[in-house]
């Protein structure tokens, strides 16, 4: 075989079979071409899924008579004068590739006019070959026509789906563009009935709402930051709102839509916590950057880019979200079908009144500081009486530690010394928290109200919003999970110190996890060795877990291990260890609590952050708005 030179026709098919892959190709192209052009209105029209019939006009800058052939030349361009513009990459498109790819399989009509030209011209291209241009009456900007897609590549012309499914693809294409681009107008129709019309708007929210509802787009946050040249702006949603995949995390870079796998992770990091597994983030955001820190010319659809500095993008997105978590009142909201169907007015006044609260509670605090500080703590000895009672016991006076009863029955303490009676574990903050509500005192609403145990596992309370409903194990496991987090990092995890070291029978694979991850399993606080064959020698574990055997402690970690192999980090094993420790620690479902317990575990909860969630994502209370109870009994 000699080699020889492919035609240009063969090159523009292979570069079509590169860019084109779908109907869905071409109007991501053409609209593209439409917001490159400067248009402010880019209508969009398919038939039969797009595989009959793609149409796409826009007001943009247009074409002059004279170019339109070369607009149709395959590596013609506007966007590109020399190489060093070619990292610096500005616009949507730049290869001037893809009007020749596209011409070279379809029958395209293009007609445009520019603002200088008194009228417009028209070409046509049949599988590649072109026509002369001749004048045509037509506003200024731009039509572009293509039919029969693929229709001199049969292979690819049989590979197309029903037209539902190009449909789809087309919508997905449509909606990354147009979400993108808010203050441009768009619409999109098939089969001449209209699917999307889409003013331009100032409001990104209101463009997210036209896609994907107005009870999403009022769930969502706003997010920003700015880290040296990079600004990262945009939406994610409440852990309320999430997905089974994560095909709405919507991320753009320049406004451009982009997919990249390091910072989807960064949003799924965020969001640790505060979703159940398997479920993901939704996110829209915007990565604004001069265009030299980043690479787009390494994908064919630009749908993957390569960022200079990965790790700073990574980091920020991370950062920005999990401050913004912090400082953000994520509880859940039961609500029903709200009358008002942008829920906007409900929302802002449940805001309001959280900030009226806060400051209140804020306000209040110092004062019970003083007033509590002359009474007595009773029970306080019992707390510290380690050994004799369970555990759970323990684990009981660790909440107890918190309150200071408001009844009769308790008082009469003798007043111990504050300093020497706080467990470590209690030192600082949770000490204030036994001051902040002080008997004789009522608590504040919000703080620590009456509260009852309902089916020995709901605590149900009210706050300034409305009815509150917990989850006492969550909650519990939320809280015990914050504090070993800090213990842990602060390297203050007791260690209760076996006198007899057990011995602990494991599987071949079983053994050696745990002995690869010795390490870890010290930190928190769980001292194991190698003992001979399968077995594993316990000689210390977790204070807080004294009422399980040392085995089945061990067992209980075996999942984390197991599951982790020789990869994992070792800080998220350790977080995974703490899930499970927080999980067997914390009260269950079907435990009585004692009115003070109660007291205490809701108090608690203001100690520490994500009290919203259980560390698997499950929410720990729902709130059912005082406004939403007043409509369900018909009060308004
Ligand atoms: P690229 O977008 O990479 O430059 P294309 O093949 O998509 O390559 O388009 C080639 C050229 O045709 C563009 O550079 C632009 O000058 C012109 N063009 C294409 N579509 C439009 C449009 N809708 N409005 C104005 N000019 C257009
Ligand atoms: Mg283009």
């Amino acid at each position: 075989m000699r080699i020889h030179r492919l035609s240009q026709a063969l090159i523009n098919k292979i570069a079509a079979g590169e860019v084109i892959e779908r109907p869905a190709s071409v109007v991501k192209e053409l609209m593209e071409n439409a917001v490159d052009a400067g248009a402010t209105r880019i209508h969009v029209a398919v038939t039969g899924g797009g595989g009959e019939m793609i149409r796409v006009v826009d007001n943009g800058c247009g074409i002059a008579p004279g170019e339109l052939e070369l607009a149709l030349t395959a590596h013609a361009t506007s966007k590109l004068q020399d190489a060093d513009d070619l990292f610096r990459v500005g616009t949507l498109g730049f290869r001037g590739e893809a009007l020749a790819s596209i011409a070279e399989v379809s029958h395209l009509t293009l007609r445009s006019r520019t603002a200088d030209d008194p009228e417009g011209a028209q070409i046509e291209a049949n599988g590649g070959r072109l026509s002369d241009v001749s004048p045509c009456g037509t506003p200024v900007g731009t039509t572009i026509e293509v039919r029969n897609l693929f229709f001199n590549m049969p292979v690819r012309r049989k590979g197309l789906r029903a037209a539902a499914t190009e449909l789809g693809h087309v919508k997905e294409t449509f909606t990354r563009i147009a979400l993108a681009l808010p203050q441009i107008d768009f619409t999109l129709a098939h089969n001449d009935r209209p699917v999307f019309e889409l003013s331009g708007t100032d409001r990104w929210r209101d463009r997210i709402a036209t896609f994907f509802g107005r009870e999403l787009a009022e769930n969502l946050i706003w997010v920003e930051s700015s880290q040296d040249d990079v600004q990262l702006s945009g939406y994610v949603a409440h852990p309320s709102h999430s997905r089974a995949d994560n095909r709405m995390q919507y991320l753009f870079l320049n406004c451009r839509y982009i997919r990249d796998r390091s910072l989807q992770h960064a949003l799924r990091e965020a969001y640790r916590g505060l979703l159940l597994s398997g479920r993901f983030p939704i996110a829209f955001l915007n990565l604004a950057m001069p265009p030299e820190a980043v690479d787009v010319n390494v994908h064919p659809t630009k749908i993957e880019v390569r960022f200079h500095d990965a790790g700073r993008h990574y980091g920020q997105l991370l950062s920005t979200l999990r401050t913004k978590f912090l400082s953000t009142d994520l509880h859940v909201r039961v609500r029903g079908e709200s009358e008002d169907p942008t829920g906007t007015v409900d929302e802002r006044h449940a805001a309001a009144l959280r900030e009226q609260l806060v400051g209140w509670a804020k306000g209040k605090t110092a004062q019970w500081d003083v007033d509590a500080a002359d009474e007595g703590e009773p029970d306080v000895q019992r707390s510290f009486e380690v050994g004799g009672e369970s555990e759970r016991r323990l684990e009981m006076t660790r909440l107890d530690r918190a309150w200071a009863p408001a009844g009769a029955g308790h008082g009469g303490g003798r007043r111990p010394d504050r300093r020497e009676d706080v467990a470590p574990w209690d030192a600082g903050e949770s000490d204030e928290a036994a001051r902040a509500v002080a008997p004789g005192q009522s608590p504040p609403v919000g703080s620590s109200p009456r509260a009852v145990q309902v089916h020995n596992r709901y605590l149900v309370t009210e706050n300034e919003e409305g009815l509150v409903v917990f989850d006492q194990h969550a909650l519990h496991e939320r809280i015990l999970y914050e504090q070993l987090r800090a213990r842990v990092g602060a390297s203050q995890l007791e260690t209760q110190s076996l006198l007899v070291p057990e011995p602990v029978d494991l599987s071949a694979a079983e053994a050696a996890a745990v002995v690869e991850h010795r390490e870890t399993l010290s930190r928190l606080g769980m001292s194991v060795e190698p003992f001979g064959g399968d077995t594993v020698l316990i000689s210390g574990y977790p204070a807080m877990l004294a009422n399980l055997p040392p085995g089945e402690v061990l067992r209980e970690l075996l999942g984390p291990l197991m599951t982790a192999g020789h990869e994992v980090k070792p800080d998220e094993l350790l977080d995974d260890l703490l899930h499970t420790i927080a999980c067997k620690a914390a009260i269950k479902a079907g435990d009585r609590l004692a009115p003070e317990e109660i007291t205490s575990l809701l108090d608690q909860r203001h100690l520490v952050d994500h009290a919203h969630h259980c560390p698997h994502g499950r929410p720990t209370a729902l709130v059912f708005t005082r406004e939403e109870l007043d409509k369900r009994f018909r009060r308004t």
